[in-house]
Parts: C-alpha cells; sequence; structure tokens
C-alpha cells in the first residue's frame, strides 16, 4: 500500500486569467508535516485551500488516501471531515461559548450526540490547556486561547490530517508559543499535517519535507536541513535571505 495520504497530480488552479498554481506535484505521505514557505502571494493558501475543496481547481487531480477529491461529483462534506483546516483568523463564532463552538460541528453532521460530544469537547479542552474556559465566549479568551479552541474544534471531527494555515501571525509573540507546543503535540501524535508558517525555526524542526512555492510552482522541496542549509533555487535562497 502507498503511503501517501495527499497527493497532488499536475494541479492547476486560476483565478480568471491569473494562474495561482501552475501543474504543482506533490505528495504528503501518512503521518508527515509538510509545510509551504514562500513569499506573499506565493500560492501557499490556495494550495491548502485546495486539499479539502475549499477552491476549485482547473486542471490535474488531488487524490486523499487514493480517492479523487478534486472536480465533480466529489463528497465535500465527507471530504472536510477527512481533512481539517484551521485559519489565522480562528473563526469562532462570536455568540457562541468554547464548549457550544466545540460541539455544534460534530453534532450537526452526526458524529456525535449532544452528551457525547459535549464529553468529547471537554476531553480535548482538557487536552489542549483550556478545561475552565468551556462556558467563556471567544472574546474573553487570549487570542492563542482563541486558536487552541480553533485546533481543539477541528480535532474534534477526528481528521486524518489537519491544514494550518499562518494560524500563528495573528497572535503576539507571546502567545505563538502556547500554539507551537500544540502542533508540536499533534504531530507527535502522528497526524498527517500540511501547514504555512512565518515561524521557520518552528517549521524546521516539526517538518518532514519544506516546500518552496514562488509564482505558484514548488520550486524546491526537501528535508528541512536541504532547504535551510543548502538551498539551490537562487529564488529560495533570496527569499531566506529576506526573512533572516
Ligand atoms: P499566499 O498564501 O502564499 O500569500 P495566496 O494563495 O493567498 O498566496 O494567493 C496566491 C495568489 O492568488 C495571489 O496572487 C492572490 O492575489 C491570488 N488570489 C488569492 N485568492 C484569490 C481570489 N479569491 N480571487 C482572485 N485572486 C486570488
Ligand atoms: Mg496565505
Amino acid at each position: 500500500m502507498s503511503r501517501a495520504f495527499i497527493e497532488f497530480d499536475e494541479v492547476t488552479k486560476r483565478y480568471g486569467a491569473l494562474t495561482v498554481l501552475d501543474k504543482v506535484d506533490l505528495t504528503v505521505d501518512r503521518h508527515e508535516v509538510v509545510t509551504l514557505i514562500g513569499a506573499s502571494g506565493s500560492g501557499k493558501s490556495t494550495l491548502l485551500r485546495c486539499v479539502n475543496g475549499l477552491e476549485d481547481i482547473q486542471d490535474g487531480r488531488i487524490l486523499l488516501d487514493g480517492d479523487v477529491v478534486s472536480g465533480e461529483g466529489v463528497d465535500l462534506v465527507g471530504l472536510r471531515r477527512r481533512v481539517g483546516i484551521v485559519f489565522q483568523s480562528f473563526n469562532l463564532f462570536p455568540h457562541m461559548t468554547v464548549l457550544r463552538n466545540c460541539t455544534l460541528t460534530p453534532i450537526r453532521a452526526g458524529v456525535a450526540s449532544r452528551a457525547e460530544a459535549e464529553a468529547n469537547a471537554r476531553t480535548m479542552l482538557e487536552r489542549v490547556g483550556l478545561k475552565d474556559k468551556a462556558d467563556a465566549y471567544p472574546h474573553q479568551l487570549s487570542g492563542g486561547q482563541q486558536q487552541r479552541v480553533a485546533i481543539a474544534r477541528a480535532m474534534l471531527m477526528r481528521p486524518r490530517a489537519l491544514l494550518l494555515d499562518e494560524i500563528t501571525s495573528a497572535l503576539d509573540p507571546e502567545l505563538v508559543i502556547e500554539v507551537l507546543n500544540l502542533v508540536r503535540e499533534l504531530a507527535t501524535d502522528g497526524i498527517t499535517m500540511m501547514m504555512t508558517t512565518h515561524e521557520m525555526p518552528f517549521a524546521r524542526e516539526i517538518s518532514s519535507k519544506v516546500c518552496f512555492l514562488h509564482q505558484g510552482t514548488i520550486l524546491e522541496q526537501g528535508p528541512p536541513e536541504q532547504i535551510f542549509e543548502a538551498p539551490s533555487a537562487p529564488e529560495l535562497r533570496s527569499f531566506l535571505r529576506k526573512i533572516h
């Protein structure tokens, strides 16, 4: 059996005349953590959003665990159950408690009864260090706490893979670490992850593979040591110089 869990096969994504992903080939193996790096506008978010069908593609195929999940007739609800996503902006429901934020989707999707969903949510909240915040509202939490709720909420759907799009970018520096610690823990537990981040030391530590996007193509990919210590593409070298 193939170890590949997420596969991009010559994926092209356009917005009108603008080609944002240009024949992208990419394989994410089971339990791998793959990080996308690249300048703003290089296509990182778009690539992630294609994985769980938030964007359609114009050419090529995306496979999840061997199933084609791009194109017509895809079960998007089922796909999004298998692949969770967390955004920079948390996207919690402001008028609902933390607990309700965590139970809404599992209950609606029929994944759990209300009692089960609440029990699962409390266990997950304890795991992310927010046991005593179940009845709080999002605005009563710090950004780091809100982001941990968003991650807990995604995990409660028991996804097979998790997409993290710059989830620490909106956080004050002192709150970044608590979110990264949680991501590190999830990675250790073996969930397959794709992420984008500006936290290069973290990317280097946690990733099995780093992909450098440049103008919609993966210009260079490899283990973090190679990408950060022995980059070969001039564009990647220049990118790394700029961020250091
Ligand atoms: P990154 O996450 O690397 O900053 P994005 O994936 O957000 O890059 O964007 C890649 C390119 O696609 C950019 O040129 C951006 O302006 C364009 N783009 C993103 N979303 C849309 C959209 N909904 N409509 C039109 N163009 C878009
Ligand atoms: Mg982005």
